[in-house]
């Protein structure tokens, strides 16, 4: 009787159709305590009302970098580089065959096969040749072994460095179906110019990919959502000769869906399908592209320093772990789905 007392004030009405604030509250409790101190950068972005959004940005796309997922995009207007000394980091070994070639904020990835190297995600322009080409070879890896460039999702800050691995060293480029399409039309004056898509280069549909390179298989799965061909991948690597399996969650905010049920659903739908994915092959690593999310940065410092006994690799967070940071995204698109009151 209360609540219908509310009628004349207009809220009665609302209130049925509306999600409860307390189903919405649990969502985001549920998130923050899957993150506990762990993944706080991905709680706040993510389940903080515009949270990572300054501005109202399109998804995961950088400030005055960048472009906007799908469609035709704009080339970005061109800019200087901005000041190496506020993004400059030296390449770091993380496992006995993972490579962190990252800047302080975003990551890139090589992984080395018995039969080349494969690239995930090569970051802005202007950090190719200082951290992937320069990268490699500090670590004594030779930039001509790249065979394959995984894109996790066709964003600036992820995907400007590619065309110059596709056209210096015939690397084939690996990119969801759709980010695919959208990368092929944009300007040539695209920052970091425009690969091209030719036999060998793969365009992952909703069935995913499985990518063997020598002695090493990638499990590449799709995961729209963030944009609308993103993908994530599940691969082994060694620490200290034993098998660690890794997830790496291709593309993380959700800003612009607004009131899209269909892309809030399709974004969980994907969250699921890389944690079971990563479930299965016993992941106890999760990295991503944004050191933000994945503490990457910090992380790759922290791999030479002496560990106490029982300390592992500061990668691996454990099954459990790695299943709590697909929870934090599931549970934040939740609520965000609830209160932008998507239908
Ligand atoms: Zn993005």
């Amino acid at each position: 009787m209360l609540a219908c007392s509310l009628i004349a004030l207009g809220f009665c009405g609302a209130a049925t159709a509306q999600p409860s604030q307390s189903e919405i509250d649990a969502h985001v409790a549920t998130a923050k305590a899957a993150a506990g101190l762990d993944y706080r950068g991905t709680f706040m972005n993510l389940c903080l009302p515009g949270g990572g959004f300054p501005g109202g940005g399109r998804a995961g796309a950088p400030v005055g970098r960048g472009a906007a997922p799908g469609g035709r995009a704009a080339a970005p207007a061109p800019r200087p580089a901005p000041d190496r000394a506020t993004w400059y980091a030296s390449p770091y070994k993380v496992f006995d065959n993972l490579y962190w070639l990252g800047t302080r904020a975003h990551s890139s990835w090589a992984l080395q096969t018995s039969a080349g190297i494969i690239i995930i995600d090569t970051n802005f322009d202007y950090a190719i040749e200082p951290e992937i080409v320069e990268g490699l070879t500090k670590l004594g890896l030779n930039p001509r072994d790249v065979k394959y460039v995984i894109l996790s999702h066709a964003h600036g800050d992820h995907d400007e460095g590619v065309a110059l691995l596709q056209s210096r060293y015939g690397a084939h480029v690996i990119m969801g179906g759709p980010d695919w399409d959208a990368t092929l039309k944009r300007d040539a004056s695209y920052a970091g110019g425009v690969p091209k898509r030719g036999p060998g280069d793969v365009s992952v549909g909703p069935e995913g990919y499985k990518l063997t390179l020598g002695d090493t298989s990638v499990n590449i799965i799709f995961t729209p959502g963030h944009t609308v061909g993103t993908i994530s991948d599940v691969f082994p690597v060694k620490d200290g000769g034993k098998t660690v399996m890794v997830a790496y969650s291709g593309g993380t905010l959700t800003g612009a869906f607004d009131s899209d049920a269909k892309r809030w659903d399709e974004y969980i739908d994907s969250q699921k399908r890389i944690a079971d994915a990563a479930k299965a092959a016993g992941a106890s690593v999760i990295i991503s592209n944004h050191s933000e999310y994945d503490d990457a940065y910090t992380k790759s410092r922290l791999v030479a320093l002496k560990r106490e006994a029982g300390e592992e690799n500061p990668f691996i967070v454990g099954a459990a772990g790695v299943q709590k940071y697909f929870t934090v995204m599931e549970e934040c698109a939740t609520a965000s789905k609830l209160r932008n009151n998507a239908k």
